[in-house]
């Protein structure tokens, strides 16, 4: 039997990450009828050390309800994080409540896009998209049957996180002057003497130009780091490899996943594209990322702000990007706030870019 799509929708989000839910559930509240689009298979891998931070943990529980069970790896809640200035010497910054829960991000993301009372569609790509002033055409593309679909919009969403299509289209200037960064993460079976119920970060320059960073999730040790896009990891991963080996007792007994991704100086450098027209970016995509790398809370209050924007200017008629411009001030200068203090803590830009 065929299916019939609908094509008409009052706010289409591309991407199906924490951004994308929040946005989606802020719209959905509202009454709005909302298309998320996925490009990949959910629930969708992704790179990421799982770690809930309170901000997130109080969002997640107002707007989506308690995380599951199902969405915890083992341990299930981490104790803080332990800052590594060398091999030796370390600072304990413990999370507050009992801890922070320590999720597998596909489970976690999985769930919240589930419960974000949007019509979803995974394996479904947005490819392009003209702004007509009062509607937007669409064109997407369905990867199951190889076919593009039009569908038109009021506004559209780029949830897409920091490699988004459509900030490129809106801006190709602004994104050839971006710089980027590659993260590199290995799963292995195994272990090692480091506490599992901490995240750890080694700051010294030589196992990365961010940091490197290790953790443990279902037994599985989970390692890796970053340096700028176009350098070579390899050294610095080996490097930090034997450290752990010879310092931490590190063995590894067989590779379950490797994985990588790139990200952009956009965050540091608190250059921030909130959109165009009706178009608006959320997280990420928007350059919303904390230093240390956490930007679960930003993604998801970011979203929120987005569907209060668009709902009030569906109502009234006011400028939603303006509306969402203002309501993202205190997420922007907190934002930059992290990447100042995340250098204090380093002693050093902890942006390789
Ligand atoms: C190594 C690493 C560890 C991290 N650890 C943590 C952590 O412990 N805690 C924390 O808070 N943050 C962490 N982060 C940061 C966090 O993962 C991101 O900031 C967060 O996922 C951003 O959410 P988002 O919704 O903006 O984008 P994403 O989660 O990246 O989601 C974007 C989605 O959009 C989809 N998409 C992209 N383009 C299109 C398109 N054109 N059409 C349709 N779909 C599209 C993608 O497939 C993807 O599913 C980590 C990041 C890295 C790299």
């Amino acid at each position: 039997m065929e299916i019939i799509h609908k094509t008409n929708y009052d706010v289409v989000i591309a991407g199906a990450g924490p951004s994308g839910a929040a946005a989606a559930r802020g719209l959905a509240n509202e009454g709005l009828e909302v298309l998320v689009l996925e490009k990949k298979k959910l629930p969708r891998y992704k790179i990421c050390s799982g770690i809930i931070f309170k901000k997130s943990q109080d969002i997640t529980e107002k707007y989506f309800g308690k995380i599951p069970s199902s969405v915890y790896v083992k341990p299930e809640f981490l104790k803080g994080v332990r800052l590594w200035s060398d091999i030796e010497h370390f600072t304990d910054w413990p999370f507050s409540n009992g801890g922070a829960p320590n999720v597998w991000r596909s489970e976690y993301d999985y769930w919240l896009i589930k419960n974000a009372g949007a019509e979803v569609r995974d394996c479904w790509s947005l490819r392009g998209f003209k702004d007509s002033g009062n509607y937007i055409t669409l064109e997407c593309h369905e990867v199951s049957s190889n076919e593009t679909v039009n569908i038109t919009s009021k506004y559209l969403i780029s949830a897409e996180g920091s490699l988004s299509l459509i900030r490129a289209k809106l801006d190709p200037e602004f994104e050839k002057n971006l710089k980027w960064f590659i993260a590199y993460q290995n799963y292995y079976e195994g272990d090692s003497d480091l506490d599992p119920y901490f995240y750890h970060g080694f700051l010294e320059l030589q196992y990365g130009e961010v940091y490197a960073w290790f953790s443990v999730k279902d037994g599985l040790q989970i390692f890796g780091t970053a340096v700028k896009k176009g350098f070579q990891l390899y050294p610095y991963l080996s490097k930090y490899t034997e450290m752990l080996e010879e310092r931490f007792g590190l063995k590894l007994k067989k590779l379950v996943k490797k994985s990588a991704c790139m990200g952009n100086d956009m965050c540091s450098t608190g250059r921030f594209f909130l959109g165009k027209g009706n178009v608006l970016l959320v997280g990420e995509a928007a350059g919303f990322l904390n230093a240390f790398g956490e930007g679960i809370s930003c993604a998801l209050s970011t979203g929120l702000f987005a569907a209060e924007a668009i709902s009030k200017g569906i109502k009234s008629g006011d400028d939603a990007l303006a509306l969402y411009t203002e309501l993202t001030k205190q997420e922007r200068k907190q934002t930059r706030a992290s990447w100042k203090l995340g250098a204090k803590i380093a002693g050093r830009d902890l942006m390789p870019t």
